[in-house]
C-alpha cells in the first residue's frame, strides 16, 4: 500500500459510499471510522473544490486574508453608537481618538520626549492634557454643565466614558440616545476647533460661540437620525429645547398571521432552529402536518455546532432526508428564516462545512414536488417551541 499512493480519494468511493482497503481498516481503524461520517455528493457531476476554512463561503478574498493575518483588537461596547449615520466621520474619529487617548495634545508630545512649555490656551491656567481639554478645563467644563443641564442629567461624571454613557444607560427614549451622542461627539469636535484656533490662529472662540456651534450641529444631526421619541413630557421638553422636530413612535401595525393546512396529498414541514448564547449548542425543531392539519410527527435535536444559521440549515437537511426515507414526493416546506429560502436559490451561500449536505438535500429536493414559503415566528410557534426544547434535551419523536 505504501508503495502505491497514487490514487485520490474517488477511489474509495464507490456507489456513492466509503470503501476502504481492508489493509487499511485493520491498521487504522478509528481514521477509517472518521472518514466513512464525511458526507458524500449525492450529484455525480459534482467535482471537488479548495475551501479556505478561515472563511464562511470557503472563498479566499483579500478581506478575508486581511482579517486572518491581523491581530483582532478588544472590541468596545461604545464603538458602535458613535460610528453612526447622523455623526460626521471626522467627529466619530476625533471621539474615537479621544476615548482612547491617542490625541496630539501637549502631554502625549512630551511623553514621546518632544520638549515643550505646555499651557492649556482656553483657560491660560493649567498645562495642556487631554483630560484637561476636554473634561477638567473651565472652559469645557462650562459647555458640558450647559449640555448636561439641557438634557436634565445628574451632576457630569468625572470621565469621558462615563460622560458618552450617561444618556445611553438610563432607559431614554431612541430619539434622546441619538441626541446625546451627537452632542458628546460635537461638544468634542468644537472643543478642539477651538484649542487649534486659539493655539495656531490666535483667534479665540467664547463659550458662547462653542454652544451655539454643538446647538447648530445637533440639528443637523437629528435630521439624519432615525430613533423616535417616548410619549413623555420631558422627551418634548428637552427636544423643544434643542430646536429638534419630535419624531413619536409610529403606532403599532397588525399583520393577520395564519398557517395554513397542506393540499390533499402533500406533507407540510414546519421546521425551526434555536440556540442559547450560554450553550454551545443549537437545537432545532421539525414539525410534519397532512392536508387536514393533523400532526403525523415531530422530533427535536441539537447538535455542536455555536451558530444559528447552522442549526436552520442542519433542521432543514434532516427533515429532506426524512422525507426522502418516507419516500414523500410532495413537501411543502415552511421556515420562519428568509435566509434558509435564499440558501435554496443560491447554495453557495451556505457555510462551506454544510454545503455537500445541503447539495444532498437540492439534490433530493430536485427529485420531489417541492414548495418552500416563509411564515412569521408567531405561525411557526410548534417548531419554534421544538428548537428550544432541542437546545437541551436528547431527540425524541
Ligand atoms: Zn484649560
Amino acid at each position: 500500500m505504501v508503495d502505491n499512493l497514487s490514487g485520490s480519494v474517488a477511489n474509495f468511493i464507490v456507489d456513492r459510499s466509503w470503501v476502504f482497503p481492508p489493509l487499511l481498516q485493520l491498521h487504522f481503524p478509528a481514521l477509517c471510522e472518521l472518514v466513512s461520517q464525511v458526507p458524500i455528493a449525492l450529484d455525480p457531476s459534482t467535482t471537488d473544490t479548495l475551501v479556505w476554512s478561515s472563511s464562511s463561503s470557503g472563498e479566499l478574498t483579500a478581506k478575508v486574508a486581511f482579517h486572518f493575518l491581523r491581530q483582532p483588537s478588544p472590541s468596545v461596547d461604545w464603538g458602535r453608537c458613535i460610528w453612526s449615520k447622523f455623526i460626521l466621520p471626522r467627529m466619530s474619529l476625533l471621539t474615537w481618538k479621544v476615548l482612547r487617548g491617542r490625541v496630539l495634545c501637549d502631554d502625549f508630545m512630551q511623553k514621546r520626549g518632544i520638549a515643550l512649555a505646555s499651557r492649556c490656551v482656553l483657560c491660560r491656567k493649567d498645562c495642556e492634557s487631554l483630560s484637561h481639554i476636554f473634561r477638567s478645563c473651565p472652559f469645557a467644563e462650562t459647555i458640558w454643565s450647559c449640555m448636561i443641564a439641557k438634557f436634565e442629567l445628574a451632576a457630569p461624571p468625572l470621565s469621558l466614558y462615563d460622560m458618552l454613557q450617561l444618556e445611553l444607560t438610563n432607559g431614554r427614549s431612541p430619539q434622546l440616545k441619538e441626541l446625546w451622542v451627537a452632542c458628546f461627539t460635537s461638544v468634542l469636535w468644537f472643543l478642539w476647533h477651538a484649542r487649534n484656533k486659539a493655539k495656531y490662529d490666535n483667534r479665540f472662540i467664547t463659550v458662547v460661540g462653542v454652544c451655539r456651534l454643538v446647538f447648530g450641529h445637533i440639528q443637523s444631526a437629528s435630521r439624519i437620525a432615525s430613533g423616535h421619541m417616548h410619549n413623555s413630557i420631558q422627551d418634548l421638553r428637552i427636544l423643544k429645547c434643542f430646536g429638534v422636530t419630535c419624531r413619536p413612535r409610529h403606532a403599532p401595525r397588525t399583520i393577520e398571521v395564519n398557517w395554513h393546512p397542506p393540499f390533499l396529498g402533500w406533507i407540510k414541514i414546519n421546521s425551526d432552529g434555536a440556540w442559547k448564547h450560554d450553550s454551545a449548542r443549537v437545537g432545532y425543531g421539525v414539525v410534519f402536518r397532512d392536508y387536514r392539519g393533523y400532526v403525523l410527527g415531530a422530533f427535536a435535536s441539537n447538535f455542536d455546532i455555536p451558530s444559528s444559521v447552522a442549526a436552520e440549515v442542519m433542521a432543514v437537511i434532516k427533515v429532506i432526508e426524512l422525507a426522502w426515507v418516507r419516500d414523500w414526493k410532495h413537501v411543502w416546506l415552511e421556515v420562519d428564516s428568509s435566509l434558509i429560502l435564499d440558501f435554496l436559490w443560491s447554495p453557495s451561500l451556505v457555510p462551506w462545512q454544510l454545503r455537500v449536505q445541503w447539495n444532498n438535500c437540492l439534490f433530493r429536493i430536485s427529485q420531489m414536488n417541492f414548495h418552500s414559503s416563509h411564515i412569521f415566528r408567531e405561525g411557526n410557534h410548534v417548531a419554534d417551541a421544538l428548537a428550544n426544547y432541542g437546545t437541551s434535551s436528547t431527540d425524541f419523536v
